[in-house]
């Protein structure tokens, strides 16, 4: 289940907080005065998110007085494992230097955090608000634990940054549902950076002369909230070390990788042209059903962005055609900036190669279809689609039962395939269409 954590200086209100969405019953009892208390973990509810909820002021009990001291290495290590941070401030105090050494730890690191100005009822935390958004984490959230004030607002802002709370249930995520994530690309690209940044930490060593990483296929970790796991990591090191015959290598390294994951991210150098390489790896994720993204690394180090995006996205267009709108995302991996709408692109895309569509309106999209054109003739004879179905996801599969199979010249499947990318929302993924002989399988009798 999703972790949430609460941080802040001591009296901020972080128990009363505690208390309001894990349930008084529960705190009481941890909170016997003399027993030297920990963190505190229990399950909590705020309107129909559950998630586990972690108070982390027992740990600043122990730190004793130095202020530095309370966000000890066991906060630390305690942040590592948790999905949403709420950065808790007194909203009567206003921001004080105390916030700004908290908000300075927690921007370095990369996990959602959500300023709440806490005891923000009556008005003399009118100004504080204001004040917080100075912090830089983000728009503040104007809250009463004590009262149960800004709750909704809470609510909603915490599923906007971990979207798995929506789920009201209990919802984690089902077993299986973890992203598996390929990186893909060129030599010197960046894709031993990108995924150490991904990770967020140094388990691929990246650099000209890269070749010690570890032997892992598998890298899991955790964005918020949600499985992720790179796969063939090993497959990187294996084409790095070997310095002649690099193309071939990473090539074989690609294919590998792409073959087990779902989504592929082919890595490009913003820095240089897009070159028959990288369009081949593309479309060999794609001829593999596999969803792509883009991602135009090392944008640090380029000046004219928005004509540089613009070039690129052309170029991808006009050699993809199989997969319009194909997700582009421009980053950096040397300074982290983009990698989390790298990570939203991926989930996305995946959700599109996952998306199952309802016959019917499959059959009503066919009919406008073939009414505006309909297939050309096939030695003379009429070519009629009778039905189509989606026969599986992952990718985005449609049976389509017609009198003559092969009378369906390329174009013309084009057109069918470009008119459900549009008509379905289907941006960037493979679709497969499989003409089939014969009428539709699922009416019972001949129509
Ligand atoms: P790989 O062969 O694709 O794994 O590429 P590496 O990750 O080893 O990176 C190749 C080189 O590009 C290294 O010198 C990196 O430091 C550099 N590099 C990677 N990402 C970036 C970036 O975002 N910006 C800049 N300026 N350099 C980068």
């Amino acid at each position: 289940m999703l972790r949430v954590a609460i941080v802040g200086r001591p009296n901020v209100g972080k128990s009363t907080l505690f208390n309001r969405l894990a349930g008084r019953r529960l705190a009481l009892v941890d909170d016997r005065p003399g027993v030297t208390r920990d963190w505190r973990e229990a399950p909590a509810r705020l309107g129909p998110a559950r998630f586990r909820l972690i108070d982390t002021a027992g740990l600043e009990d122990a730190a004793g007085d130095a202020l530095e001291a309370r966000m000890t290495a066991r906060t630390d290590a305690l942040l590592e494992d948790v999905d949403l941070i709420l950065f808790t401030l007194d909203g009567r105090a206003g921001v004080t230097p105390g916030d700004r050494h908290f908000a300075r730890r927690l921007r370095r690191r990369r996990r959602p955090v959500l300023v709440l100005v806490n005891k923000a009822e009556g008005a003399a935390a009118a100004d504080a608000p204001i004040d917080a958004f100075s912090l830089g984490l983000g728009e503040p959230i104007a809250v009463s634990a004590e009262h149960g004030e800004g709750m909704a607002e809470l609510h909603d802002a915490m599923v906007a940054a971990c979207p798995v709370l929506a789920g009201g249930e209990d919802a984690p995520a089902p077993p299986g549902d973890t992203l598996r994530l390929a990186v893909v690309g060129r030599p010197n690209v960046g894709k031993s950076t990108l995924i150490n940044r991904m990770i967020g930490e140094t388990r691929v060593l990246a650099g000209p002369e890269a070749g010690i990483t570890r032997d892992s296929v598998a890298a899991p970790w955790r964005w918020r909230g949600r499985d992720v796991e790179l796969v063939d990591t090993a497959g990187l090191r294996r084409a790095a070390r070997v310095a002649g015959r690099l193309e071939r290598r990473s090539a074989d390294a690609a294919r590998r990788a792409v073959a087990a994951c779902q989504v592929a991210i082919l890595t490009l150098d913003a820095t240089a042209p897009l070159d028959r390489q990288d369009v081949a790896i593309a479309r060999g994720a794609l001829d593999e059903g596999r969803a792509l993204i883009v991602a135009a690394n090392k944008w640090d180090l380029v000046t004219a962005g928005d004509a540089v995006r613009r070039r690129l996205a052309e170029r991808l267009g006009a050699a993809l055609v199989q997969a319009r709108g194909v997700g582009l995302v421009a980053l950096s991996a040397r300074s982290g900036a983009g990698i989390d709408r790298l990570m939203e692109a991926a989930f996305a895309a995946r959700e599109t190669w996952s998306r199952r569509l309802p016959t019917a309106a499959l059959n009503r999209w066919l009919a406008a279809m073939t009414e505006r054109h309909p297939p050309p003739l096939d030695a003379g004879r009429r070519v009629r689609i009778r039905y189509v179905t989606q026969v599986s996801a992952r990718p985005p599969t449609f049976a389509l039962f017609v009198n003559r199979p092969a009378g369906l010249p390329l174009p013309y499947r084009r057109y069918l395939v470009n008119g459900l990318r549009e008509a379905f929302d289907l941006p960037g993924a493979p679709i497969r269409l499989l003409p089939r002989a014969g009428r539709n399988p699922y009416a019972g009798r001949p129509s």
